[in-house]
């Protein structure tokens, strides 16, 4: 018996050791847990940093296409049928691409600043119903900024009868850029045969002055700021009455990109989405694509 209690006895005593080495070590490997989960949740900026230095977020690009839009009913040169504007914004989607206010771009050029990510903007000129009806919930789906350039003497109250400045007030109310495209959308960049400088003063007023006062009064919140010209059409005559007139960007369809490191002129061309004068329309618009996902390569700024 006595042996048998002596075997109890230091059995017993085991559990106790080795339960109070248990403790202990379980208290070193709560210890030793503890340290790891700080180092590691003090490692997690450093990791980041090397990440921003090493990776593509250094990458920057200095190439801007802004598309030029018009009908989205499919009909006509210039036109794009519903599923032909999805497919265009969904190929900016998947490539990747972020489309910008233009408004953005236009101050990132006035600085000569690159952009970190491969960048497009979307702009939709002239009066069609449909891009409101249509284009406007479309650019919304893709929570896409664009700027409408509206010429203004057709815009009309009752919506019945085409584009309403009710449908205007609503592009504006949900965000978009609303700027103007003149008054006739004539062509005004030089006199016409027999007309005098007198004559040709006051058209020009109506078309880049008054445009503005009758979109001013339509959306007095508005701020405008940019004057797409009606097909192209400019001179030099034309640009300095607008830059007197006050509009700080101006607009041509001279299908060049936006290069960010040149000067800003105050002037950007757009690339005009069509189908029958141009030779290969998809070939044209993947080319837009190629500009904007071109990395920016020299240091060459203008500014610097
Ligand atoms: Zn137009």
């Amino acid at each position: 018996m006595g042996r048998r209690r002596f075997f109890y006895a230091s059995a017993a005593a085991l559990l106790v050791c080795v339960g109070l080495s248990y403790v202990h070590q379980s208290g070193l490997l709560a210890d030793h847990l503890a340290r790891l989960r700080r180092e590691a949740t003090q490692a997690v900026p450093v990791l980041r940093e090397i990440a921003a230095t090493a990776g593509t977020e250094r990458r920057r690009y200095s190439l801007v296409p802004i598309l030029c839009f018009h009908n989205i009913d499919g009909k006509g040169p210039y036109s794009v049928s519903r599923a032909e504007f999805r497919g265009y914004l969904e190929r900016i989607r998947d490539n990747g691409i972020t489309v910008i206010p233009l408004r953005e771009l236009q101050a990132a050029a006035e600085e000569n600043r690159l952009l970190d990510r491969p960048s497009i903007v979307i702009t939709i000129d002239d009066d069609y119903k449909n891009i409101v009806r249509v284009g406007a919930p479309l650019l919304r789906e893709f929570r896409y900024p664009a700027t409408f350039f509206f010429y203004t003497i057709d815009i009309m109250n009752d919506p019945r009868w085409g584009t309403s400045w009710d449908d205007l007030r609503r592009l504006y109310d949900e965000g978009f850029d609303v700027q103007n495209h003149s008054y006739t959308h004539t062509i005004f960049h030089i006199r016409l045969p027999g007309e005098s400088r007198a004559e040709y003063d006051l058209r020009v007023h109506r078309e880049i002055y008054t445009s503005r006062e009758i979109l001013q009064q339509n959306l007095p919140d508005a701020e405008l700021y940019a004057f797409a010209y009606p097909m192209g059409y400019f001179s030099a005559d034309l640009r300095s009455r607008l830059e007197n007139a006050g509009y700080e960007l101006l607009l041509t369809t001279d299908s060049n990109p936006v290069d960010l490191t040149k000067p800003f002129t105050g002037t950007f061309d757009r690339y005009t989405i069509q189908k029958r004068f141009v030779k290969n329309p998809e070939a044209m618009f993947q080319l837009q694509l190629q500009y904007a996902l071109s990395p920016h390569e020299s240091g060459d700024v203008a500014a610097d």
